[in-house]
């Protein structure tokens, strides 16, 4: 029987998408062997509100900085979606769409993770996806006595453990490059009109000039 298929969810704000989200994807498609990861645009949730910046330039920036890369695809399924966005929903069409025995990982950032118990139904997301949590450097992976509690006994040795099973571990990683950045922090040197070269894929500068992004009203 053929290898069962190994895909990767990574939603994000992504607004900008840099260079940390970027390695983290290749890296992570890497060391996982995954077919595909895709990066999920979130709908701006209400309290992070950027004048200016849509789903749609979000989206823009994503899609031309993956589209050199293989295998890291810009997917807007969440922005298309009417109503609130929710993880659960998102992981749920990529069951359907890939099937039973498909390998599906949702990736998160040690800071997302953090925050797991406050997301719409915790406990199911493991009955569709494993979570996989990438280190970000300056974030400490200490875990509420809520979120222990959802990820008691689902902790995997590693990456083969993992793929063993289709969904219901989790599994924290170091990536060989961990990048100390954050959206925030380019959107602070944005604002000052500064230098982001490097931070940010040549493609989303292209992107951010063309449409007049992130320019102070
Ligand atoms: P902001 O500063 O606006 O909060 P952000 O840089 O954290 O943004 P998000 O779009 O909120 O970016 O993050 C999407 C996902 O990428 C989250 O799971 C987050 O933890 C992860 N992530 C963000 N930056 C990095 C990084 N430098 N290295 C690894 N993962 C990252």
């Amino acid at each position: 029987m053929a290898d069962a298929v190994r895909i990767a969810m990574f939603g994000g704000t992504f607004n900008p998408v840099h260079v940390g989200h970027l390695r983290a994807a290749i890296e992570l498609r890497e060391q996982l062997a995954l077919d595909q990861v895709h990066m999920i645009v979130n709908r701006e949730p209400p309290h992070r509100q950027v004048p200016g910046v849509s789903g749609q330039d979000r989206f823009a920036m994503l899609s031309a900085a993956v589209a050199p890369l293989d295998g890291i695809v810009a997917d807007a399924r969440e922005l298309e979606r009417e109503g609130p966005s929710y993880t659960v929903d998102t992981l749920r069409s990529l069951r359907d769409q890939y099937g039973a025995d498909a390998r599906l990982m949702m990736v998160v950032g040690v800071d997302a993770f953090l925050g797991l118990a406050s997301w719409r139904q915790p406990d199911v997301l493991f009955s569709l996806a494993h979570i996989v949590v990438i280190q970000r450097p300056g974030a400490e992976l200490v875990l509420s006595d809520e979120v222990a509690a959802l990820v008691d006994g689902r902790k995997a040795d590693g990456i083969d453990d993992l793929m063993a099973c289709t969904s219901g571990c989790y599994l924290p990683l170091r990536l060989p490059t961990p990048i100390e950045l954050s959206a925030t922090a380019i959107r602070e040197r944005l604002a000052l009109e500064q230098d982001t070269r490097y931070l940010l894929a040549p493609e989303v500068l292209s992107v951010i000039a063309e449409r007049q992004l992130y320019r102070q009203q």
